[in-house]
């Protein structure tokens, strides 16, 4: 499981956020919602451990799949190798058994700059999602797709999601999102921002 308590977050002499916290369980899905530059991102880099910098406590599993809003790639390496570097003990019909769940069973040895944009999102999701990781944490991977490739997206990301059952924090800046795929919704607010309500998805 995820537990957050971040009592204080700064850049300099600005703090950012103010007494932030939450706890995730195994299999539920947690939507982190905000404005832009609320610090959704911050929360998410302590989160996952890629800053240390806060006041505060948090404690979350080594295994841990990230999912950015870009989909971070390794372009001098083929849709294969991108899931089998990232994850050195898995097989390589497991990481084709992964392929093929996201659609990409016939572009295992094209490189991510032959692939579209859809394409190379659903990589990074199959990337994520290969170690079978007890922790999950996505920061608006679905923004810049058309409404249709959103939607694709998302259905494949609950389905992945219902399969795995890590405990997942889902940052987005859309409350349809947010209700489709998480069971309860964080909004934070204010400056320094701070949880403005915490309650079950759908409300
Ligand atoms: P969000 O993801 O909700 O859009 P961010 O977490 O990216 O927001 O940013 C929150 C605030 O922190 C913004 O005002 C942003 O300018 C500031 N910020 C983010 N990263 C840094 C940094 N490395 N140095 C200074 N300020 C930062
Ligand atoms: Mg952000």
């Amino acid at each position: 499981m995820i537990r957050v308590d971040v009592t204080r977050k700064s850049f300099g002499t600005t703090e950012v956020l103010h007494g932030v916290r939450f706890d995730i369980q195994r299999g539920e899905t947690l939507a982190l919602l905000g404005p832009s530059g609320i610090g959704k991102s911050t929360l998410l880099r302590l989160v996952a451990g890629i800053s240390k910098d806060f006041e505060g406590h948090i404690e979350c599993p080594d295994k841990l799949a990230i999912v950015f809003q870009e989909p971070t790639l390794l372009d001098w390496r083929s849709t294969l190798d991108n899931i089998l570097l990232v994850h050195p003990g898995l097989s390589r019909d497991a990481a084709l058994a992964i392929l093929d769940k996201v659609g990409l069973a016939d572009k295992t040895d094209m490189y991510p700059r032959q692939l579209s944009l859809g394409q190379q999102r659903r990589l990074s999701l199959a990337r994520a999602f290969a170690g079978q990781p007890d922790a999950l944490i996505m920061d608006e991977p679905f923004v810049s797709l058309d409404a249709e490739m959103a939607d694709d997206m998302l259905t494949l990301t609950e389905r992945l999601i219902e399969e795995t059952r890590p405990a997942t924090l889902f940052v987005t800046h859309s409350r349809a999102e947010a209700n489709r795929l998480a069971g309860r919704v964080l909004t934070l607010g204010g400056k320094p921002a701070t949880v403005i309500a915490d309650e079950p998805a759908g409300t």
